[in-house]
């Protein structure tokens, strides 16, 4: 009966990611925190992504946690895309994005079956399944959000978009501030998103208006970061912007053994102890990571420029290289390079354990495109970095780190690309990439002395944080108390109402 009773009051959680591993890998360890937690956990995948999910869940189901993971075929086929299409990164084109979404969008059907057999108590679903909101509401189940990405870059897209501050610039490499924020945060024009500069009818544009408004009809967002890195803009957001934020971040030390460590997303294209190895053969903070996250593809005559910018620095170096999907001819290094880079340097090709490698010692700088997943780990792992936005909302994390934290130097990246793939922007030189990375490694001025102090400071704020009394875990403790008592609430009108015969 005590059981009955227990499981009667248990709270029930859908989490519902799209298909970009970015969004993917801090969902499925959000998904992990609430099954710890003692919520019923059931993450909702499509096929082939469920696979590689499956290891960690099998994992964490024997070590006695509740959470399943309860599959909805994608159905590419059907919209045109290849057999087998279930990510954004297999597409190989722009063109193939409102095929992408309109699969999206036709998932909204089994995903409310699924609503209906299994009646969980709150969704978190990924911003791009905006629909989620409504189907949620059909059944009485509140929606919360999931951005991917931070307060802060939230909180300037809000104000770009209702101030325009833009629009009477007239050069592309002409600065502005951006209005009505807790910092003096510049930009350039070049690097605010088309979106947000033209309301048109484009797919990005159709796409964001969506998310907006279901953001506004949904419960609060959730965050992977944590108060203390961010809060003037925790309180900005909640008190200008008017929505509810839980900030529970840093979600990926969750991962706290190497095993877990290394297998997050996909399977590491290297044995993570051969990386460990290497690394424990170089001195403390003497190593530069560059990589571009689970996304960017980098065009042939931009990794030549990397490759010699690294050598022409001197650093000892890890980069993970993804090359663009037309580029199918390896032609990008120079003559000789991995001879001469033998010991120094060390390519892996498509997936690195990342949070492994940042947590090395002696890894003391981080090249970026600026995804917040990427930020975030460098940040909990202390280390500063070298910026260089490319899509999406990194321009706006550059400012984030370089203007506000003050814990990176930026390339000198100037253009917002929509797609992926850098094609179209201008190369960044070899001189400008040896140049940002000999100063953050190699200077030892105050300057940087001051930076390394600063990220070294957050990362242990971000660790304390998910502490017991820290205060992601007190958010998240917040969050959960405040849905079963509104489960309570609901079971005992149920009750009432049979009482009364309805
Ligand atoms: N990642 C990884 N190995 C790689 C590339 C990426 O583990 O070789 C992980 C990285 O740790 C991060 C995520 O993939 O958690 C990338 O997310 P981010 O927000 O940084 O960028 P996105 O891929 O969404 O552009």
């Amino acid at each position: 009966m005590a059981s009955e009773i227990s499981q009667q009051h248990q709270l029930h959680v859908f989490i519902f990611p799209v298909t970009a591993q970015g969004h993917i890998i801090p969902m499925i360890n959000i998904a992990r925190l609430f099954a710890a937690r003692g919520v019923k956990t059931t993450i909702i995948s499509t096929p082939i992504n469920a696979i590689t999910l499956s290891k960690t869940i099998d994992q964490d189901k024997l070590s006695g946690l509740d959470i399943n993971i309860q599959t909805i075929p994608f159905p590419a086929v059907e919209v045109g895309l290849p057999e087998g299409t279930e990510s954004v990164t297999q597409l190989a084109s722009p063109d193939m994005m409102p095929k992408f979404f309109l699969a999206v969008g036709m998932l909204q059907q089994p995903f409310e079956k699924l609503l209906e057999e299994y009646r969980p108590d709150f969704v978190v679903a990924d911003m791009f399944l905006a629909w989620t909101t409504e189907a949620a509401a059909k059944f009485g189940i509140p929606r919360l959000i999931f951005h991917g990405t931070n307060i802060f870059s939230q909180c300037v897209a809000e104000s770009l978009r209702i101030n325009k501050p833009f629009e009477s610039i007239i050069n592309d490499e002409e600065s502005f501030l951006v209005p009505g924020l807790p910092d003096n945060i510049e930009m350039t024009l070049s690097q605010v998103p088309e979106h947000i500069k033209k309301e048109t009818d484009s797919l990005f544009c159709v796409v964001a208006e969506k998310i907006r408004i279901s953001e506004q009809k949904s419960y609060g967002v959730l965050v992977n970061s944590f108060y203390e890195l961010e809060s003037a803009y925790a309180d900005h957001y909640k008190n200008s912007v008017g929505i509810r934020a839980w900030q529970i971040g840093p979600v990926s030390l969750r991962n706290n053994d190497t095993l877990d460590k290394a297998e997050r997303g996909k399977e590491s294209s290297i044995e993570e102890h051969s990386v460990l190895k290497w690394l424990d053969s170089k001195k403390p903070n003497s190593v530069i990571y560059v990589s571009f996250g689970s996304m960017s593809k980098i065009p042939n005559d931009q990794l030549t420029e990397i490759a010699t910018g690294l050598e022409e620095s001197g650093c000892s170096f890890i980069w993970v290289v993804r090359k663009m999907m037309t580029d199918k001819e390896e032609k990008f290094l120079p003559e000789g390079f991995e001879e001469r880079m033998e010991g120094n340097g060390l390519i892996i090709r498509e997936w690195a354990p990342q949070v492994l490698i940042l947590d090395h010692p002696a890894v003391g700088g981080f090249m970026t495109h600026c995804g917040w997943n990427s930020i975030l780990e460098s940040i909990t792992a202390g280390v500063p970095m070298i910026t260089w936005p490319m899509f999406a909302e990194q321009f706006y994390n550059e400012k984030f780190v370089t203007q506000v934290l003050k814990i990176g130097n930026t390339v000198g990246a100037e253009e917002w690309k929509e797609w992926v793939e850098t094609t179209n922007v201008s190369v960044i030189k070899e001189e400008k990439i040896s140049k940002a990375v000999t100063q953050l490694m190699n200077d030892d001025g105050e300057e940087n002395k001051e930076m390394r102090k600063r990220v070294i400071e957050l990362s242990e704020k971000a660790k304390r944080a998910v502490k017991e009394d820290g205060s992601s875990n007190v958010q998240l403790t917040a969050l959960i108390e405040e849905l079963k008592m509104s489960k309570k609430q609901n079971i005992n009108i149920d009750k009432e109402l049979d009482f009364i015969g309805y």
